[in-house]
């Protein structure tokens, strides 16, 4: 009774952190612009491909393995944490074993998992301190951004010493045994000459820094670049359908080429006074919610930048950047926009302070990075709506694209010759 007591409050503690969590997330996507989601069903199937089948993760066969087995471990063992929690509330042991035999096939999967996604994290931390992996490295790349990775890394390092040391004694703990635990058998037997009594105490341990460790992994999750843990399988499902090349229209500057084209059908009474407050992006309020999503979800793997063919190339510009970017910008100005409205000015703004024109302007929107993205981040939508604003509002672009959108608007086409003298070069050959 007394740890179901126990139990109950460090939960609703949990829940309480959390809850504050989300509520502040909530409040700083409402200052953001909406983006409209369709086609379910469609992503859907998106959605069990490259989330849950892990397919783009593939495209580097050794380590997307690695990753994959940590994706798939975590969701066969997140059926034995909510056991846990269930037990833990009502007092019962091992609730689930009512299930009979799946019950033994689930906990053994949870025991193997739990050794593989060991072995992998140690890999991984291994290959951070040893290997000098370049998309690791990068002018985003803070010394804060590496230990962030480094604690994220060791929590689940703990999650799974913790799991097998739970089963381990439970093994031997003197409690009738339900389920079937390959791996932790094995441990088991090393410790065997200890009492059934020691062993059930080092059972309680266990079970408590497991549980405690998820509370707090959970609660550390939203802060860290690991947000992805929760963010990655929803932001695939909400992840562009359209071919990655298309480009949105603005719907504002739609309707004005509409007015030119046929000024009867453009507008409809209701529309017809719409005022645009922006065109494209400046700043974190113009980002539309989907953007801000994108850059809580963020891994910072780095596979974006890698195949960026302007960073390559020795650009300034890093993709990954630009998502690490937004996410620090709507941490800097999200308080103030809660507090004091869209009106709100600290006198910074993403472009500039965080994210340059030079950086916009290197994209060659290859399309390169949202290929690549794991979690099907798009970037370069972002940058056209960042170029979008520097060109419409500030009248800024390299002197070469001013020139073609001068001639664009004079001629009718890129060249800075007249559309009548198009056909002049038929003349020479005697057409
Ligand atoms: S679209 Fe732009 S940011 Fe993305 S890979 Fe191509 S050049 Fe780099
Ligand atoms: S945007 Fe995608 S590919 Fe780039 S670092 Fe983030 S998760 Fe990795």
């Amino acid at each position: 009774m007394l740890k179901q007591i126990v139990f109950i409050i460090v939960l609703l503690i949990t829940l309480g952190i959390f809850s504050y969590t989300l509520r502040n997330l909530i409040l700083l996507f409402k200052q953001t612009k909406p983006f409209p989601i369709k086609d379910f069903g469609k992503r859907f199937l998106m959605m069990l491909k490259i989330a849950i089948g892990q397919t783009k993760i593939f495209r580097k066969p050794v380590t997307g393995l690695m990753h994959a087995l940590v994706f798939w471990g975590f969701c066969v063992i997140t059926i034995g944490s909510l056991e846990m929690v269930i037990d833990g509330i009502s007092g019962s042991e091992r609730i689930f074993s009512f299930i009979g035999i799946f019950y033994n096939f689930i906990m053994a999967s949870d025991d193997i998992f739990a050794f593989i996604i060991l072995i992998m994290i140690l890999l991984f931390i291994g290959r951070r301190l040893f290997l000098n992996i370049k998309r690791f490295t990068g002018i985003e790349m803070s010394h804060k951004n590496h230990i962030d990775a480094y604690i994220a890394l060791s929590m689940i390092m703990l999650l799974m010493v913790s799991l097998l040391g739970m089963n381990t004694f439970y093994l031997g703990s003197g409690n009738e045994i339900k389920g079937f635990y390959p791996v932790s058998s094995i441990f088991a037997s090393f410790f065997s000459n200890i009492n059934n009594n020691t062993q059930y105490i080092l059972y309680e341990f266990f079970w408590w820094m497991h549980i405690l460790l998820i509370f707090a992994f959970a609660n550390m999750l939203p802060y860290s670049k690991h947000f992805h843990v929760f963010l990655s399988v929803p932001n695939v499902f909400l992840s562009r359908l359209e071919p990655l090349g298309k480009l949105y229209n603005m719907e504002n500057v739609a309707k004005e080429v509409k007015l030119m084209m046929n000024p009867e059908t453009a507008f409809t009474a209701s529309d017809s006074n719409t005022v645009p407050e922006r065109f494209g992006v400046k700043d974190v309020e113009d980002v539309t919610w989907k953007n801000y999503f994108d850059a809580l979800c963020c891994t910072q793997c780095g596979r974006c930048t890698d195949v960026c063919p302007a960073n390559i190339t020795g650009k300034k510009l890093s993709p990954r950047k630009l998502m690490m970017d937004l996410r620090a910008r709507m941490n800097e100005k999200g308080s103030g926009l809660i507090k004091n409205g869209k009106e709100f000015n600290d006198n910074k703004s993403l472009i500039k302070d965080y994210f340059t024109s030079e950086e916009i302007w290197a994209c060659t929107t290859c399309n390169a990075c949202a290929n690549e993205c794991p979690v099907n981040i798009n970037h370069p939508s972002l940058i056209i709506d960042m170029r979008r604003y520097l060109v419409m509002e500030e009248s800024s672009a390299p002197s070469g694209i001013k020139a073609a959108i001068t001639n664009v608007e004079n001629n009718g086409a890129p060249w800075q010759y007249s559309p009548e003298d198009r056909l002049l070069w038929t003349k020479e050959i005697n057409l």
